[in-house]
């Protein structure tokens, strides 16, 4: 069994590699990938549509500021990120276009609490989305 390995692992040496040094390498994901949601507040009306063709129950309709520099309050959608599946089908309903695609995988840093997994309107609509701040 022993040699039977050594053999494989020589074998091996010359054959292209398959493992990758992530995260310093990213991998090069199909082009339809979904990943993290974006919304763009300005577009929302807070219809909840989104809310309603959830699958899993993921997203909650909430008030949070208009902006980041207003007071003013109005329904946005929040994603409980550890329920989503990442079909996209709040993406594809929503009326305003106001869901979209990030193709970010990664939430950027541990998080060890189900609390944190969920994304707020003010995360869903960062410039930069959760999980490439640190790119
Ligand atoms: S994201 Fe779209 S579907 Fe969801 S509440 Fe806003 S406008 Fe409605
Ligand atoms: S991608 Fe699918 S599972 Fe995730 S929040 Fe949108 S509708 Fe729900």
């Amino acid at each position: 069994m022993v040699l039977q390995n050594i053999i494989q692992a020589i074998k091996n040496i010359w054959k292209p590699r398959v493992t990758r040094m992530y995260p310093e390498v990213r991998p090069k994901l199909p082009e339809r990938f979904r990943g993290l949601q974006k919304l763009d507040k300005s577009k929302c009306i807070g219809c909840g549509i989104c809310a309603n063709n959830c699958p899993n129950n993921a997203i909650k309709i909430v008030r949070a500021r208009v902006s980041l520099i207003s007071e003013k309050t109005r329904w946005f959608p929040e994603i409980d990120i550890g329920h989503c599946l990442f079909c996209g089908l709040c993406i594809d309903q929503c009326p305003q276009n106001a869901l979209s695609s990030t193709g970010v995988f990664t939430t950027g840093v541990i998080r060890w609490t189900h609390e944190e997994l969920l994304f707020t309107p003010d995360m869903l609509a960062r410039e930069v989305p959760i999980g490439e701040e640190d790119e």
